[in-house]
């Protein structure tokens, strides 16, 4: 007990300004590699450092050696782990203020793409969900679908949702200019005044937007109706121009702290 007071005595303001500043690093640190493969690679290395620890402590000393030679070779490992990542955070780097114009033109390139295709499927009245991820990994969600990491194109996007596809059921997931994965399984929003005519699949759109800051576009198969959803909030859209003018306004909006973000999650994802 006196220990514990004594330790309380000698508590002073900069001990509390440490644990704080601290805190909002770990909190920072968190939510950058939330859903991303960084997460994993946490996860498996506090699993070895454990088991390291434990060889040690026990005189494991076959497992000791391995280890140990893991450890050896572990930022080479981490260099193979994230070779593409490091590759596009290089690009990256190199392609923003130098080079903006060009980064400009690809995320205009981009809407273009998901518009004409959302306009066609509208037309045809054919369910689609289509997710901009952005500064929150969703890492956990492209996971749930089919590797895609393929162009963003329109007629791509176009027969991903045609009901004859595999990959209709469920999100497209778009980041760094590529379609990453499709079919998708999103977290359904729990949210209960949602208005009747949403269904699961409204739901999911407005789900993603809850966890993250991912913006999602959303078709409805059974009137056409195009939606955006963001925040946790759904926006619904007049036509394809509105559509056009939100994603630029949400996108471009966003687009300094995104190159930031990008280069900081290219690294992590
Ligand atoms: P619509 O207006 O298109 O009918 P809705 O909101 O009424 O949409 P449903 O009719 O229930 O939704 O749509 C079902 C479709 O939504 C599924 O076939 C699937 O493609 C998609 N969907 C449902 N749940 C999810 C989920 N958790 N993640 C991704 N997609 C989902
Ligand atoms: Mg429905």
């Amino acid at each position: 007990m006196g220990n514990f007071l004594s330790l309380f005595e000698s508590f002073k303001i900069s001990d509390l300004v440490d644990i704080g500043m601290l805190s909002i690093i770990l909190y920072q640190f968190f939510s950058i590699i939330q859903g991303t493969r960084a997460v994993q690679v946490l996860v498996g290395t506090a699993t070895i450092t454990i088991l390291y620890w434990f060889s040690l402590s026990f005189e494991l000393y076959s497992i000791n050696w391995l280890l140990k030679h893991f450890f050896d070779y572990f930022f080479i490992i981490l260099i193979i782990l994230f070779q593409d990542q490091i590759r596009a955070a290089l690009a990256l780097l190199g392609n923003t203020k130098l080079f903006g114009r060009r980064n400009f033109d690809e995320y205009h390139k981009q809407i273009e793409e998901v518009v004409m295709a959302c306009s066609a499927l509208s037309k045809d009245k054919k369910g689609a969900l289509i997710v901009f991820e952005r500064f929150h990994g969703l890492l956990n969600y492209s996971s749930t679908g089919t590797r895609m990491n393929s162009e963003i194109h329109a007629d791509i996007i176009f027969s991903i949702f045609q009901p004859s596809s595999p990959l209709h059921d469920g999100a497209i997931i778009l980041y760094q200019n590529r379609i990453q994965s499709a079919g998708c399984f999103l977290p359904l929003s729990k949210t209960v005044d949602l208005a009747r005519q949403y269904g699961t699949r409204h739901r999911a759109a407005l789900g993603v937007s809850e966890v993250s800051d991912a913006i999602v576009v959303v078709i409805s198969e059974e009137t056409g109706q195009l939606s955006l959803c963001f925040n946790g909030k759904f926006q619904m859209l007049e036509n394809e121009k509105e559509l056009r003018k939100n994603l630029r306004l949400l996108l471009f909006s966003s687009k300094d702290l995104s190159d930031k973000t990008v280069l900081q999650r290219s690294l992590l994802r």
